[in-house]
Order: C-alpha cells, then sequence, then structure tokens
C-alpha cells in the first residue's frame, strides 16, 4: 500500500468497539469490510463499510486485519478457522482485542507459524472517543510494522503510541492504566458513599475533585523519582502517620455501617509495608512490599 493511499482491511467483531473501529476507518476513506459473528451487527455498522457472512470471504484480498472481539480465545479460534490462516499469510494482523501481556505472546507465536505480520494493541477509550483526540491506542510489536500503518492506524486514534518491540508491552502498560483507573474509581466511589453515609451531599466531595487528583498527581511524579532512585525517604509524611489516617476511613466505614472492604484492603497493603519496617519513611515505600508476592 502507497503511503496516503486508501487501505484494503477488514475488521472482525462488529460489537460496540468493532463497529466504531469500522465506521472511524471508512470515515477516513479506507476500503472496510466487516464481519461479525452474528451477521446482523455486521450489518448494521453502515458507514461506508461492507458487510460480509463468510469471514474467508471477508478476510480474503485484505492486508490490514484488525480484530476487536471479547477475548483472545474467541479471536484465535476464528483466525484459525480453514483457510482464514492462510489468507492472512504476508498481511498484517492488528489485535485490539483486550487481553494480558501472555495472551499477546501467545498471538505473536501463532502469527509467526502463519507468516503473518502482528501488532498487539490496546485501546484506551470508550467507542464514543473513536477518532477524537481523547482515544489513546498503544501499540507493541515491530516498528518497521507500525511505522508501515500508521497512517492508517491514526483514523481511529490520533494518539497512536509505539510502545515496545516487546509484544506484552502494549498489554502491560494498559493493565496498568487500567488498574490504576478502576482502583481510583473504586476509591473515589467508596468516598461518595462514606459521604452519603454521615449526611453530606456527594456533590461537596467530586466539587473537590482537583484537590485529590493533584495529590494524586504530585504523588506518582514523586514516586517514580523514588522508584528509579530506590529512595524512599523523605520529609513530608510517613507511612506510620498515613496508616492513622487510613484507620480513620476504616472506623467511619464501620460506624456508618458501609462496606469497609476496601479500606481494610489499603490498610492491610499500607500496614505491610510499616511491619516490614518501612514506618517511617514516605507513602511510595509501598512498592517495595507489593513487588513481592
Ligand atoms: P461487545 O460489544 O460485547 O462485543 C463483543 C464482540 O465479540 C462481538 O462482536 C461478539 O460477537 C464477539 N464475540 C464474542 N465471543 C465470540 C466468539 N466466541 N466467536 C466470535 N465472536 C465472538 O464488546 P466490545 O465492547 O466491543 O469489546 C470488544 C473488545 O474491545 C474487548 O476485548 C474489550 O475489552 C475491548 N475494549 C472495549 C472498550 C469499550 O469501552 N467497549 C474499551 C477498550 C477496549 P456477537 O455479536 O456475535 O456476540
Amino acid at each position: 500500500m502507497a503511503p496516503g493511499s486508501p487501505a484494503k482491511m477488514v475488521v472482525i467483531g462488529a460489537g460496540l468497539m468493532g463497529s466504531a473501529l469500522a465506521r472511524a476507518f471508512a470515515a477516513a476513506g479506507h476500503d472496510v469490510a466487516v464481519w461479525n459473528r452474528t451477521p446482523g451487527k455486521a450489518k448494521a455498522v453502515g458507514g461506508g463499510t461492507t458487510a460480509f457472512e463468510n469471514l474467508l470471504e471477508a478476510v480474503q484480498g485484505r492486508e490490514l486485519v484488525v480484530v476487536s472481539v471479547s477475548n483472545y480465545v474467541a479471536s484465535f479460534e476464528l483466525l484459525s478457522a480453514k483457510g482464514v490462516a492462510a489468507a492472512l499469510a504476508g498481511k498484517t494482523l492488528v489485535q485490539l482485542t483486550s487481553g494480558s501481556p501472555a495472551d499477546a505472546r501467545s498471538g505473536l507465536e501463532w502469527a509467526m507459524a502463519n507468516g503473518v505480520d502482528y501488532l498487539d494493541a490496546a485501546i484506551l477509550a470508550y467507542p464514543s472517543f473513536v477518532a477524537t483526540d481523547y482515544a489513546t491506542v498503544f501499540y507493541a510489536g515491530s516498528r518497521a510494522v507500525f511505522d508501515r500503518h500508521l497512517e492508517t492506524l491514526r483514523a481511529i486514534a490520533k494518539n497512536s503510541t509505539y510502545v515496545d518491540e516487546k509484544i506484552g508491552s502494549a498489554a502491560t502498560l494498559d493493565c496498568a492504566i487500567l488498574e490504576a483507573y478502576y482502583g481510583g474509581s473504586l476509591a473515589f466511589l467508596h468516598a461518595a458513599a462514606m459521604c452519603k453515609a454521615e449526611g453530606l451531599d456527594p456533590k461537596a466531595f467530586f466539587a473537590q475533585k482537583n484537590s485529590f487528583l493533584g495529590l494524586l498527581s504530585v504523588t506518582a511524579d514523586a514516586a517514580q523519582g523514588m522508584i528509579e532512585n530506590n529512595d524512599f525517604t523523605g520529609d513530608q509524611c510517613s507511612l506510620n502517620t498515613h496508616v492513622a489516617a487510613i484507620e480513620h476511613i476504616v472506623r467511619l466505614s464501620k460506624d456508618a455501617r458501609i462496606s469497609a472492604r476496601f479500606p481494610k484492603e489499603l490498610l492491610d497493603n499500607y500496614k505491610r509495608a510499616v511491619s516490614a519496617g518501612l514506618g517511617t519513611q514516605e507513602l511510595p515505600a509501598v512498592f517495595r512490599t507489593l513487588t513481592q508476592d
């Protein structure tokens, strides 16, 4: 494919995400075939895409194959269907199904065994973000293969970021960001529950969003430096003092008869670091106990 010319491609999977990806590629002028296990969903994608009922016919002659299904098992079952792997030989497969680094490694193994160029990707966006400035997609694998398709891939996310040649690196970064997202979200939802239980309108808490996000941002920067230097000493606030603060959160939750699971789990982790002799160090010292089982 000459740079800038429309790609002949196929999107396998027309769920919420696959449909948004297919429409974004088509809107950027690419020739997009769509296949989905439930054919009606492929037909419903529209936006100039072409729905196929037969997977082999959908992939034949397509130089770029994008997969977005529920999991890797489903994905590689589809790609191993009769004739499909052979049709993909010499083409590029971009795996946009979410998975673990181990999934990515088995994906690469499959691709190498079948003579297929492989990029393992992780999308950090809701379907409504696709093709907007809010969408980020991380890619791992061969830099040359990524560069070859970058212009096409930018149709789904301007922020299309190459992470590393290590095939599991996009999934690793995705898991890391998602852990911070889910953990942070659970924390603020529990915080809102505490406010409600104590008769304080959760609005008062959400109005302080920038206070806790700012604190998190400063702590993340400090943690990065401390982890790099393997030095967690400081003069701001000891882990002992943080543990006392978390004990207040557990106490509030119990007194107000709401779930104390989350603050107890926090307390457990922070106390473990104190028990390991890190009580006089700064908060990021917990990292030391997290790198052990
Ligand atoms: P979804 O709406 O539930 O769609 C799932 C898709 O997978 C459907 O096309 C479904 O086909 C297909 N599928 C599932 N099992 C299959 C099988 N055994 N054989 C063939 N096809 C199968 O999910 P989604 O939100 O589009 O998510 C797709 C991928 O994107 C997931 O890996 C997800 O983690 C990732 N992702 C999603 C979001 C998001 O916000 N939605 C964000 C980031 C990443 P049928 O229609 O026939 O059931």
